[in-house]
C-alpha cells in the first residue's frame, strides 16, 4: 500500500477515516488530496507544484488534526510523500548517474 493510497482512504473519504486511522477524523484536506499528493501532474513544473502546494499548506494551518498528522507522518517515515502537517515530504532525489570517473 503506497502512502498515497493510505492518504486518500484516510483523508479524502472522511466516513473511512476512522476504519484506518481514527487520529485523522475531522481532516482539514478531506476531499482535497490532489492538493496534497507528491505525484506529479503531466506537464507540471517545479513552480507550478509549488504553487500547488501553497494552499494545501495553508489548509494545514487550520487543521484540527495537525499534530496527529505529524504523528502519522513520523510513524510513514520516507513513505509519507506531500503535503502532511504543513510541511513537503520531498521523494528522495535520484541525482545524477556518477560518472566512472567518480566512483
Ligand atoms: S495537517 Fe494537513 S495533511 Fe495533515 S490531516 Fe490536516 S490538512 Fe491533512
Amino acid at each position: 500500500m503506497t502512502a498515497r493510497f493510505r492518504r486518500e482512504w484516510a483523508i479524502r473519504d472522511h466516513p473511512f477515516a476512522e476504519l484506518i486511522d481514527q487520529r485523522l477524523t475531522g481532516a482539514a484536506c478531506a476531499g482535497r488530496a490532489p492538493l496534497f499528493d507528491t505525484d506529479p501532474v503531466p506537464g507540471e513544473t517545479d513552480a507550478a507544484r509549488e504553487a500547488r502546494y501553497a494552499p494545501a499548506l495553508k489548509i494545514c494551518r487550520r487543521c484540527p488534526v495537525q499534530d496527529q498528522c505529524a504523528t502519522a507522518a513520523a510513524e510513514l517515515g520516507g513513505q509519507a510523500l506531500g503535503v502532511w502537517a504543513g510541511i513537503v515530504h520531498a521523494p528522495p532525489s535520484r541525482g545524477r548517474p556518477k560518472k566512472a570517473s567518480e566512483s
